[in-house]
């Protein structure tokens, strides 16, 4: 299957006489003739279904719809984007190691990093993702466990060179975990480019309605855990899992069923069947809808550029601007366009964005960002609230930057809506 096929079509195959539309299996167990068969799936022995909690036809269906998205061997839902990148480090990292991540990266996952990952033990090392490879390379330590970074960051729309820093982890006998909730595997497959592990948060663009809370850790099975002998939880016997080696009994996708196994065994933190349902229906027209928000959102930015010279806005930023500094990277890892999200700045700093975007009708001020609806945030006063002004300038964050979200609306409509909201500007 080619790709917008894979999207409509892939992870549900029905058998004769069975529901073409994939069923919300609404049902946290699972009946079993004899407790010997149910016990071989405890075993990891046979495939199949026990308690939701780990598996469930419906979660399973769009696993295998996303994996195949990437180009994955496996992946894990999770119930928000913010526990899949919290098990993407955690699977492989525990008190007392460290962690080289982009500091252009969601607030959240900053938070995520900075304060609770910190609190349990682990280190994080922040760099920019312009780092040059030299300075990088000197950032190692015996105790990294791997590098993380966003193929797009939100909101500060920074562009990772994925094979760059994918080199340099390897290097080090690490692998690179990249967010790519804002480019969505349409735009960019990070395992085409060396990434080994690829979260998403579904909530944006992948459910694309603004319905449903997702998350999802996409495993290539490409890394090779046992090369340095820096994963021993993953290449040594797991004593609270009947004495399995992950490496050994799973082969490419050791990394995906022991988070399966342990982390959502342990913390629990499983996607629904109605969310992944709804999931579902989203990712059917996925590319459809990010080819909408991309040339919508080129337009928008274009539009934006040429005030700048009547001093209306001071800056715009979207990597498929030519005068973005990003462009070239954007041109490479995104040939058909990087994502609907633009940031830019209005006369007046901080006030100034306040009043623009109280003067919008069609575009909403809402938490949230990459649906179909066009919408509008100033992270400054709301999702990154909580950091302080050093912290808002290392994630590329300005007072001044509104994050626009492009919908798939008619684009007319959208660039008349700014027009109007600028007038008093
Ligand atoms: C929103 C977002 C997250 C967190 O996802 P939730 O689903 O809100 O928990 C993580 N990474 C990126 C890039 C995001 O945009």
């Amino acid at each position: 299957m080619r790709f917008e096929t894979k999207c409509v079509q892939s992870g549900y195959e029905p058998k004769n006489g069975e529901p073409r539309v994939l069923p919300i299996v609404q049902s946290t167990t699972y009946k079993y003739d004899t407790a010997d068969a149910m016990g071989a799936l405890f075993d990891l022995k046979s495939d199949g279904f026990f308690y939701t909690r780990l598996a469930n036809p419906t979660v399973d269906a769009v696993e295998k719809k996303i994996a195949s998205l990437e180009g994955g061997v496996c992946a894990v839902m999770t119930s928000s984007g913010q526990a899949a990148s919290t098990f993407a480090v955690l699977n492989i990292c525990k008190a007392g190691d460290h962690v080289i991540s982009s500091s252009a990266i969601y607030g959240g996952t900053f938070n995520l990093f900075n304060k609770t990952l910190r609190d349990l033990g682990i280190s994080f090392t922040f760099v920019s993702p312009d780092i040059t490879s030299e300075e990088l390379d000197k950032l190692y330590r015996e105790n990294t466990k791997c590098v993380f970074g966003e193929t797009i960051s939100n909101p500060s729309l920074d562009v990772l060179d994925i094979e760059r820093f994918a080199r340099s982890a390897h290097s080090h006998g690490v692998p690179l975990i990249v967010d790519n909730t804002f480019a969505t595997p349409v735009n960019c497959r990070p395992f085409e480019f060396g990434a080994d592990i690829v979260t998403h948060s579904t909530t944006k663009y992948m459910d694309g309605h603004a319905c449903a809370l997702g998350g999802v850790v996409v495993d290539s099975g490409n890394f090779d855990w046992s090369a340095s002998g820096k994963y021993p939880m993953l290449t040594e016997p797991d004593e609270s899992y009947h004495g399995v080696t992950y490496t050994k009994t799973f082969g490419k996708a050791a990394y995906g069923v022991k988070m399966r196994t342990h982390l959502m065994r342990d913390f629990g933190s499983m996607q629904s069947p109605q969310n992944a349902f709804l999931l579902n229906l989203g990712l059917e027209t996925l590319f459809l809808r990010m080819e909408r928000h991309c040339s919508n959102a080129l337009k928008v930015a274009k539009h934006l550029e040429s005030l700048i010279p009547e001093g209306k806005i001071t800056w715009v930023k979207y990597p498929d601007l030519e005068s973005n500094k990003d462009h070239a990277l954007a041109k490479k890892y995104f040939p058909n366009g990087s994502c609907g999200v633009i940031s830019f700045s209005v006369a007046g700093g901080r006030e100034g964005a306040l009043k623009f975007m109280e003067g919008l009708r069609l575009a909403a001020i809402v938490t949230h960002v990459a649906d179909a609806r066009t919408c509008v945030l100033h992270p400054a006063s709301t999702t990154h609230r909580q950091l302080s002004d050093k912290e808002l300038e290392e994630c590329g964050v300005t007072p001044d930057l509104i994050r626009f979200s492009t919908g798939i609306e008619n684009v007319d409509d959208i660039i008349e809506d700014i027009d109007n909201a600028l007038k008093p500007i």
